[in-house]
This record gives structure tokens, C-alpha cells and sequence, in this order.
């Protein structure tokens, strides 16, 4: 089963060949402005597993906010939807992919919710949902597979 999303005016489209490392919703106060929204839902992948079609996405360069550290934004030039993002702090060539850009956003469900410190407090998480008040270690929580797939990124 092979992803497959785009951005609002279809000039960029995208497939991805191998299923995410890991899903986040990101309730960080960054994540809760570049959405326009209450959370970001993220597909954490290796660049080379995404692939892109039609027009050249725009990069927007962040500073540095909540993390304290910057990260590229990766948009559509002519609709400005949020494609994916690329963060400089994470080692190896990772792209967070924004799960709402899907052809079908049901396809994916959170593995994790992140920064629940800054979560809208009418927004209830699913009982059961694995949730950090800030970030967590990846070791502690991505199934091996995706772990290895870590280590290949040359993380040791
Ligand atoms: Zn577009
Ligand atoms: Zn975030």
C-alpha cells in the first residue's frame, strides 16, 4: 500500500515508498501556528521514500521557535499548502511529511502525541494514546524496525 497526497491545487504530488518511520501529533505552539491549527500530524521519513512530482515546492526557512531550533518548510508555490518539513537538528536526510496533505488522511493514526505541555485544552486524546509532555527517546518508543532504519540514517 503505497501513500499517495498533494497539495491543494494538485501542482505537487507526492507518493511515498515505504510507510513512515513514525506518526506524530505535534502539539507544540510551533507545529500549532505553521498549521493554522490545534496539532500537526507528521509522518517522520526518509527523503528518498517520498516521491515528488509536478512543480518544485518553495522552502520557507522557520526560526527557531519552541525547539530552539530551525527547520525548513516545504510548500506549494501557487496554492501554499504545507507539504513536509525538514528539520536540521535530526540527523540523516528526514523529511516530516504533513499527514493532512494525504489522498487519505484516515490511512495514518498517531503513534505518539508530542508537546502535550502547549495541547488546546479542549482537545481530548484518545484513551490509551501514547502522549509526552515534551519529546521522549526514540529508543523508548519506535518499534525495531523503524529503529534500525534510524541507525542507517548513521546515528550510531
Ligand atoms: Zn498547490
Ligand atoms: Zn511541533
Amino acid at each position: 500500500m503505497a501513500l499517495e497526497g498533494g497539495c491543494a491545487c494538485g501542482a505537487i504530488r507526492y507518493r511515498l515508498t515505504a510507510a513512515p518511520m513514525i506518526v506524530h501529533a505535534c502539539h507544540c505552539r510551533d507545529c500549532q501556528r505553521l498549521s493554522g491549527s490545534a496539532f500537526a500530524l507528521n509522518l517522520w521519513i526518509e527523503r528518498q521514500f517520498v516521491e515528488a512530482a509536478g512543480s518544485e515546492p518553495v522552502v520557507f526557512a522557520v526560526p527557531p521557535g519552541g525547539s530552539g531550533k530551525p527547520h525548513d518548510v516545504f510548500a506549494c508555490g501557487k496554492c501554499g499548502t504545507h507539504l513536509w518539513n525538514k528539520y536540521h537538528a535530526a540527523p540523516g536526510d528526514t523529511v516530516l511529511l504533513c499527514g493532512g496533505t494525504l489522498d487519505d488522511p484516515t490511512a495514518v493514526t498517531p503513534d505518539v502525541h508530542i508537546f502535550t505541555r502547549s495541547k488546546l485544552p479542549w482537545l481530548q486524546l484518545p484513551p490509551g494514546a501514547r502522549a509526552f509532555e515534551t519529546f521522549y527517546r526514540i529508543t523508548e518508543v519506535w518499534p525495531p524496525a523503524s529503529l534500525e532504519r534510524w541507525r542507517q540514517l548513521g546515528t550510531g
